[in-house]
């Protein structure tokens, strides 16, 4: 390797692993073992598109069993290839681990520019693609469940499902086969959200802990707080959105493919985005100043970095001039290794990948349920807690002897429902295992940064799986 290049992503991804390995004292092997991609299988397929046939290249990757089914996006690119696949895998194993959600870790992808071919096009490469994984034993409730990831959407997702129902039509649980489809279809309120959502509540819980925030040489709460995000795609776009329209923090920049809009008073994400789905690009929005060099923007000063767009973007190259205090993972992979080591030793506070942007996968999970139960969240019990609200009111209502806030008496009696309870599951998630990252982080004295900690705890973790197991 080139001393001037970084690791590639999977080898970033292995390396972070093995420092975290090496802290825990595991069975001679079991290490290895559960870094080991199980499986990965290529698949070329021909499709018959307009102009005639066309051959795909694609790839699923399962990189672990311990639970099932193993859980992760498929993402249409084209640079797509198999390392990048493994290397994706293995963080949905680690990440679903520190989340508590009981899947094993798996990602697939597809050599394809989805922007050059037709709505009608994509459905049949799409479709043509759930035949491949399905006769592979790639794709099913309890087997193997994709979701979107980058290039691809609920839209895919719903003709994943579909194709499978076709397939297995006397399977009652088809639809449970791929989360992230659209709510008439089977999916839950909050999917599309739920990742950049999850990164609002992991900068939030950081915020809780003020002896972290002093480590980061920061202090208070998100209010006022710069942020730059890099990626106004789902992740960055609604990651933005809440942190500047819920918690007050300030938008100072936000960097796309052409390059980055600055404003250090604040930039409303959501004029931003409407601006960029209308025309494409950011270049010529009309707050802020407009810099071709996205790299360079990446660089600004300000208290929170969020790189939303891909892996691989601060390296050891660019890690020394990074400015800001912390930086919030919301890509896979967006920090190498390399660049981790450079950033660690100057106290830039890192919240990792694993931890941080696992809300996508923590909503899938929930979809998956709701799909197994065939039932909305919320539906058994809404009328009954509306019930009780009402009983609460009236009795505080004779004992004050005066009506309550009609504000306050209408959240009392309102029974939750559905995006509600989804929220306030991916919260509490967020929430305990950001705790128990830090936990384990306080109470191993080999491990030195956040990243470590969190691979250590979703190696425990498996590692006790394993344990329990006969291999
Ligand atoms: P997306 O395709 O919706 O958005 C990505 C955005 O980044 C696009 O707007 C794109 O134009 C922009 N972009 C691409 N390259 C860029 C560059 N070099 N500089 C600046 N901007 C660039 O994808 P997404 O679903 O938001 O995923 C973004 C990242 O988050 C990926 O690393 C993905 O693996 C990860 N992720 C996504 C989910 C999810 O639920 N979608 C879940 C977990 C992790």
């Amino acid at each position: 390797m080139n001393k001037n290049t970084d690791l590639s992503f999977l080898e970033s991804v292995n390396s972070s692993f093995d420092l975290a390995a090496n802290a825990l004292d595991l069975p001679k092997g079991l290490a290895r073992q559960i870094r080991t991609c199980n499986a990965v299988c290529e698949m070329k397929f021909g499709v018959e598109l307009d102009d005639g046939y066309e051959i795909f290249t694609g790839w699923r990757a399962t990189h672990s069993e311990h639970a099932l089914p193993a859980k992760g996006g498929i993402r249409y690119a084209p640079f797509a290839d198999q390392h990048e696949v493994e290397a994706l895998a293995a963080l949905m194993t680690y990440k679903c681990s520190i989340v508590n959600v009981p899947f094993a870790g798996s990602k697939g992808a597809l050599c394809i520019d989805p922007k050059k071919y037709s709505l009608k096009e994509l459905e049949h490469i799409t479709r043509r693609f759930a035949q491949e994984l399905d006769k592979r034993g790639l794709l099913g409730p309890g087997v193997n469940v994709p979701a979107p990831d980058m290039g691809t959407g609920q839209r895919m997702m719903s003709w994943i499902a579909d194709e499978y129902q076709k397939l297995h039509p006397n399977e009652i649980n088809a639809r449970a086969c791929v989360t992230g489809k659209p709510v008439h279809f089977g999916g839950v309120q909050g999917r599309i959200e739920a990742t950049g959502r999850g990164v609002q509540y992991g900068i939030q819980e950081f915020f809780r802990h003020q002896d972290d925030v002093k480590k980061a040489g920061l202090s208070g709460n998100l209010e006022g707080k710069k942020i730059i995000v890099q990626g106004l795609g789902n992740v960055g776009y609604h990651a933005a959105k809440f942190l500047e329209e819920e918690d007050g923090a300030l938008i100072v920049g936000i960097i796309e493919r052409d390059g980055a809009i600055l404003c250090d008073r604040g930039l409303c994400t959501e004029d931003l985005y409407q601006y960029k789905l209308e025309h494409g690009k950011i270049e010529g929005f009309s707050s802020g100043s407009f810099i071709e060099d996205g790299e360079r923007a990446l660089e600004q000063a300000c208290d929170i970095l969020i790189p939303a767009a891909m892996e691989g973007v601060i390296t050891k190259m660019n890690a020394n001039r990074i400015q800001a205090k912390i930086i919030a993972e919301a890509a896979n992979g967006p920090v190498t290794f390399d660049a981790n080591q450079i950033l660690n030793q100057r106290g830039v506070f890192i919240i990792p990948d694993t931890y941080l942007n696992a809300g996508g996968v923590t909503v899938s999970y929930f979809e998956w349920l709701k799909n197994l139960s065939h039932v909305r969240f919320g539906r058994m019990e809404r009328r009954f807690m509306e019930a009780q609200g009402s009983r609460i009111v009236r009795l505080m209502e004779s004992t004050v002897d005066q009506p309550l806030d009609p504000i306050v008496k209408a959240e009392l009696m309102k029974g939750p429902d559905e995006i509600t309870l989804v929220r306030s599951g991916l919260e509490d998630t967020m929430c305990e295992a950001y705790q128990e990252i830090k936990e384990m982080h306080l109470s191993n004295s080999k491990i030195k940064d956040r990243r470590t900690a969190a691979f250590a705890l979703a190696i425990r973790k498996v590692a006790d799986i394993y344990d329990s197991m006969y291999l």
